[in-house]
């Protein structure tokens, strides 16, 4: 059977990881920079974060939290106040040893033997101890509790394996640090947070995703207990799209967050740290894009509807543009479940085709095409994203006004709705050993990049089984789902009693 031609090529099938960048790359989304692991996020990956970040920040805000900012550079025996943290962190740290540069005896730039600090500075890879540090400070009664703060910034974490959005050494993020009286407060907060990631996912980048409780093995250095929220994509694999992290007095203790309790006694404060990075654009990308390119899901769209006018000759191309511009103004104003209606014209003096192709590979939701002809018929042909692209449906300009919030919202269920068919085909239940070694291995060496999916298996709870499975396959306990039942069962590797099943994947 012959495949009709797509615009990325591999195919999604013949090579997944190629197929994603090449999608990265066709979508102009971000490119790499002449630093070994660090991106250029370009206007339209940008813009996609910059939606994520609107609606993220309003809904922290909602939730009570206000933005601050702290330092890039942390000190380093901050690090050492939690051993745990420093220990997780090490391998992957930035650190700024000079504070100026000179001319060695050849001419060249060299940093200033003089000029050592005494001591190092870490670039942060995440903020835990600075912030924990400044509570300390801002912290001496219970009134003064509790402190509820996101800081939107970017961390470095040296990478010796980048790929665009999914690992880069440096990457964008928000990080919540919260610092609570209780502990059943700061329990609630994150679990509070990870039902913001949750809904945010869902509604948002039309991601279905499980919530649950991370294994001790992948828990974030230093934290009593890691909550997660993980997504499947499209060759599936798991992605961890979001955390939130219950750290006890853990580095409340390491940082000396103290304050006089209810019953005057002197107490640790009860802390959390929950964040989301750019790496939930690699995760858009690989839910739901395609072999033609990027699919945007309209809510966090940076450009809802692209107008293409069709200028074939001089004599009508004046009509043809004043058609598309008054097209945009009407539309403009139009709201949907996503904000307003963002128009964009593409005027570009290039053909149509291509222009056409650039924004299908884009992933733009809408495309709306104006020509003379149209303009003598009154109407216009509309294509949607997340159809094929030979299909139009020709509306009159009044009707494409009328129906463009309609089918942005058609759009956005849509992409959820195939999300999770996906997801819940390739999720299934296993008892045997021997059945969970086979679903885990390629079979069809012609597709060696997909196979395998989400496996509900039970496991006992010992490190040693965790690790077993994980040099055997690569597959990782993904979570321990926050609604799973009590149910007794066998463990997947070792058959010891478990009292509940976990989920397994291969994973990002
Ligand atoms: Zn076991």
């Amino acid at each position: 059977m012959s495949q009709s031609k797509t615009a990325i090529s591999p195919r999604r099938d013949e090579d997944f990881s190629e197929w994603y960048q090449q999608v990265v790359r066709s979508a102009d989304l971000a490119e790499n920079s002449d630093v070994r692991g660090c991106m250029v996020i370009k206007p339209w990956g940008y813009g996609i974060w910059e939606s994520m970040q609107r609606v993220l920040d309003r809904m922290f805000k909602e939730t009570g939290h206000k933005n601050a900012y702290f330092p890039l550079f942390i000190p380093l025996s901050y690090m050492q106040k939690e051993a745990d943290h420093v220990e997780g962190f090490a391998k992957e740290c930035a650190v700024v040893t000079h504070h100026r540069l000179e001319l060695d005896g050849e001419g060249k730039m060299r940093p200033a033997p003089s000029a050592k600090l005494t001591e190092p500075l870490v670039v942060r890879p995440t903020s835990e101890t600075i912030i924990g540090a400044t509570y300390a400070k801002w912290v001496q009664s219970y009134r003064d509790l509790p402190i509820l703060i996101n800081q939107w910034a970017n961390v470095v974490r040296w990478e010796m394996r980048p790929r665009l959005f999914l690992r880069t050494a440096e990457f964008l993020w928000q990080e919540g640090h919260t610092a609570h009286e209780t502990e059943a407060e700061a329990i609630e907060e994150t679990e509070k947070m990870l039902g913001v990631y949750e809904q945010f996912a869902r509604e948002y980048l039309a991601v279905p995703v499980f919530c649950g409780e991370k294994s001790e093995g992948e828990r974030f250095p230093g934290a009593v207990k890691t909550l997660c929220i993980e997504a499947m994509v499209q060759d599936r694999k798991a992605i961890q799209a979001g955390t939130s992290h219950f750290l006890g007095q853990n580095f409340s203790r390491g940082s000396g967050i103290k304050f006089v309790s209810r019953n005057n006694t002197e107490e640790f404060a009860w802390t959390t740290s929950w964040g989301v990075s750019t790496r939930l654009i690699g995760t858009v990308i690989m839910a739901h894009a395609d072999d033609d390119g990027m699919i945007v899901p309209p809510k966090i769209a940076p450009t809802h509807v692209v107008i293409l006018p069709v200028t074939p000759k001089p004599e009508s191309r004046d009509a043809v543009l004043a058609a598309a511009k008054e097209l945009q103004k009407q539309l403009s104003s139009r709201p949907f479940s996503g904000g307003t209606v963002q128009v964009e014209v593409d005027q570009r003096d290039i053909g149509g085709g291509t222009k056409n192709w650039e924004w299908i590979k884009k992933g733009a939701p809408i495309r709306i095409e104006i020509g003379p002809r149209d303009l003598e018929k009154g109407s216009v042909a509309l294509a949607r994203r997340d159809q094929s692209p030979k299909e139009k449906q020709f509306l009159s300009m009044e009707e494409a006004v009328e129906q463009v919030p309609a089918i942005l919202e058609a759009i956005q269920a849509n992409l959820y709705e195939k999300a999770l068919a996906y997801r819940e085909a390739n999720t299934v239940t296993i008892d045997s050993k021997e059945e969970f070694y086979a679903f885990f291995t390629a079979k069809n060496t012609e597709k060696p990049e997909i196979h395998g999916g989400f496996a509900r298996a039970h496991w006992c709870g010992n490190p040693k089984c965790e690790e077993q499975i994980k040099t055997d396959l690569k597959v990782t306990i993904r979570c321990i789902p926050s609604d799973a039942t009590a149910e007794k069962g066998a463990c997947i590797s070792c058959g010891n009693a478990s009292p509940k099943r976990v989920i397994l994947a291969k994973s990002y």
